[in-house]
């Protein structure tokens, strides 16, 4: 006998795999979907379905886009010698809302931490300094967080980017340490950029 059904059990099964979702908030969004019309049900469904299809990495930065290259890379209004490297798509986006920043972004996919087994070949790192030795970039922005592995994976970077003579900067005051850049308010993140610092 179950005592949940089967199929229920399965939706929650899923849900709990999200961040920061445990099994009681899965049980409580599945039994919301159950008590919804089926045709709420559908269209998240299709909505979860179409992602992978609709969506890609933009072969340049990394980003999520549903076209290559995505949105921000094909921007003639943008400078394209000037490159943020962030950890993760969140990162952009939260720089983006600053308003502030007009060049071009480079996705890491992460930060590096031996502990996790995450190393440079798991990032684009590879990628980045393919990037920046075949493009005119003049200056490469460190905007990876005030973390452990964030400040490590932006004192790794540093190194290789100066001895390749790049000018590089790293996010400036009013990030506290520890801290997700995801996580900072617009206008700090926003005097941060602005404030940069040559690593030089
Ligand atoms: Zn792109």
């Amino acid at each position: 006998m179950h005592v949940v059904p089967p199929a229920l059990e399965r939706l929650i099964k899923e849900l709990s795999r999200f961040p920061g979702i445990g099994e009681k908030t899965a049980t409580r969004l599945a039994l919301y979907i159950l008590r919804k019309p089926a045709s709420d049900a559908s269209r998240l469904a299709e909505a979860l379905s179409d992602l992978h299809a609709s969506i890609q990495l933009c072969s340049n930065c990394y980003t999520f886009s549903e076209t290559d290259p995505c949105d921000i890379c094909s921007d003639q209004r943008r400078r394209d010698d000037l490159v943020c490297v962030v950890e993760e798509p969140g990162d952009l986006l939260a720089i983006e809302k600053t308003g502030v920043y007009r060049g071009v972004y480079h996705i890491l996919h992460g930060a590096l931490s031996p502990m996790d087994g995450i190393g440079p070949e798991e990032l684009k790192i590879k990628e980045l300094l393919g990037r920046v030795k075949s493009s005119s970039i003049k200056e490469v922005v460190l905007a990876t967080s005030s973390t452990v592995p964030g400040e490590a994976t932006a004192s790794y970077l540093a190194d290789i980017l100066q001895r390749m003579n790049m000018n590089t900067t790293r996010l400036a005051c009013g990030i506290p340490m520890g801290m997700d850049i995801k996580y900072a308010d617009m206008h700090t993140l926003g005097r941060a950029i602005e404030t940069r610092q040559s690593l030089g």
